[in-house]
C-alpha cells in the first residue's frame, strides 16, 4: 500500500506540469524520464568505476549525477522548451567530454542517437533546424571518432572496465531510445484512436435516424444503389406505414407516439432475418429491404412481423392500446430503377390502406 503511494507520488511528480500554457504536457514527462534515465545511467557508471579505483575518472565521472540532477530540478522551474534545450545541450556536452576522456571503447558516442531521435519526436516544427541539428551530430560522431583513432584517451580504462561500461552504456541507450519512441509513439496512437472514434460517431450520426436508431433516408438510398447496381440474387424491398398514427398522437400524446415508433423499430430489429436493412423512410413510414429474399419469401417474413406488431401493448395512461401497420411489398425486377420501385411499393401501400389496413400487400 505505501509502496503505491510512493511510486504514485513519484509518478505524479513525474507528470507535473510546468503550469505554463501551451506547453506539451507530453514533451516535459519525456525530458524528466530521460533525465532520470541519465541520472541512474551516472550512478552506475561511478559505482563501477570506483570499483577499479580510477580517482581521478571517479572524480570526473561524480559531474554527471550531479548535472543530471540539475536538469530534473530545473525542469520545475524552467519552460518546456528550456528544460528541453538544456537536456539536449548537456547529453551532447557529456557524451563528447566523456569520449574525449575515456575514449570510443565505453560506446558513450551513441548517446548522440538518442538526441536523434528525441530531436525528431519533440514538437518544435521547424524541420529545417531539425535536420540541421542532425547533420551537426552526425559530423561531431565523425569528428569524434577520428580523433579518437589518432588520440589515447585521457584516462585510459582497463580491458574489463571497458567492456562493462560499454555493456552498461548500450543498455541505456536502448533504455532511452524505448522511453522516447514509445512515449510519443503512445500519444500519436492514442490520437489516431481518438479520431478513429469521432469518425465512427460522426458517420453513425450522419447515416441513422436520432429517435429509433435505424438508417436514415440518405443511407437508405446510398445502400439502395449499391445494392441494385451490383444485384446477383433477388431483392424484395417494403414500405411501410403506421395506421392511424396520428390518432395515437392525438390520444395519447407525442411521447407516447415516439415510445410506439422506437418499439417498433425494435421489433423490426428482433422479427426480420439478420441482413434486412431497415430504415426510417421518414415520419412514421419505413422501408425494410431484404437482399436475399424474393417476394414469396420477403411476404412471409412481414406476415411474421406483422402478427408480433399486432400482439405489443402500449400503455397511453389512461388506457393500453395496440397498433398495426400496413405493408407494400416488391419484388425487384433486375431492370427497372430506385424512382420506380418505391412508387410500385408506395401503390402496394395505398391499396392496403384503402382496403382497410394492416395487411401485406403483394
Ligand atoms: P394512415 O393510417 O393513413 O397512415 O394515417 P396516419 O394517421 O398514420 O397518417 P398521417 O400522415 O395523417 O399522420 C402521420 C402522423 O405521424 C403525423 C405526425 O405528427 C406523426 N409523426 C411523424 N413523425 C413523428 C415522430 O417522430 N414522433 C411522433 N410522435 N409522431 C410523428
Ligand atoms: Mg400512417
Ligand atoms: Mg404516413
Amino acid at each position: 500500500m505505501k509502496e503505491h503511494s510512493v511510486l504514485s507520488t513519484i509518478y505524479e511528480n513525474i507528470c507535473r506540469d510546468t503550469g505554463k500554457q501551451n506547453e506539451s504536457a507530453k514533451l516535459i514527462v519525456v525530458v524528466r524520464l530521460l533525465t532520470l534515465a541519465m541520472l541512474i545511467h551516472s550512478f552506475v557508471c561511478c559505482i563501477l568505476v570506483s570499483l577499479t579505483a580510477h580517482t581521478g575518472a571517479l572524480a570526473f565521472s561524480l559531474i554527471s549525477p550531479v548535472l543530471f540532477l540539475a536538469i530534473f530540478v530545473l525542469s520545475y522551474r524552467c519552460s518546456t522548451f528550456t528544460s528541453y534545450c538544456i537536456l539536449n545541450v548537456c547529453i551532447l556536452f557529456w557524451s563528447v567530454m566523456n569520449v574525449y576522456y575515456f575514449g570510443w571503447n565505453i560506446g558513450i558516442q551513441h548517446f548522440l542517437l538518442v538526441l536523434l531521435v528525441f530531436v525528431f519526436f519533440s514538437k518544435y516544427k521547424h524541420a529545417g533546424a531539425k535536420i540541421l541539428y542532425v547533420s551537426f551530430l552526425f559530423i561531431l560522431r565523425l569528428i569524434l571518432y577520428y580523433y579518437c583513432r589518432s588520440h589515447e584517451p585521457l584516462t585510459v580504462l582497463g580491458t574489463e572496465l571497458n567492456n562493462a561500461l560499454q555493456m552498461v552504456n548500450t543498455f541505456f541507450v536502448f533504455l532511452s531510445l524505448g522511453l522516447v519512441a514509445y512515449l510519443f509513439s503512445s500519444t500519436t496512437q492514442e490520437m489516431e484512436g481518438k479520431l478513429i472514434e469521432y469518425n465512427r460517431k460522426l458517420m453513425k450520426q450522419a447515416n441513422t435516424d436520432t429517435l429509433t436508431g435505424l438508417y436514415n433516408r440518405r443511407r437508405t438510398m446510398e445502400y439502395l444503389e449499391s445494392l441494385l447496381k451490383n444485384a446477383e440474387s433477388q431483392i424484395s424491398i417494403c414500405l411501410c406505414d403506421i395506421d392511424h398514427f396520428k390518432r395515437v398522437n392525438d390520444t395519447y400524446g407525442h411521447d407516447v407516439g415516439d415510445v410506439v415508433l422506437t418499439t417498433i423499430s425494435n421489433t423490426f430489429r428482433k422479427r426480420l432475418p439478420p441482413d434486412t436493412f431497415v430504415s426510417r423512410w421518414g415520419g412514421e413510414e419505413f422501408l425494410l429491404i431484404f437482399p436475399r429474399l424474393n417476394g414469396d419469401e420477403a411476404g412471409t417474413a412481414l406476415e411474421i412481423l406483422r402478427r408480433s406488431i399486432r400482439e405489443l401493448v402500449f400503455d397511453g395512461g389512461t388506457e393500453k392500446f395496440t397498433v398495426s401497420l400496413t405493408y407494400g411489398l416488391v419484388e425487384y425486377d433486375f431492370h427497372s430503377d430506385i424512382t420506380t420501385i418505391l412508387k410500385e411499393a408506395d401503390e402496394k401501400l395505398y391499396i392496403g390502406k384503402e382496403s382497410g389496413r394492416d395487411r401485406v400487400v403483394y
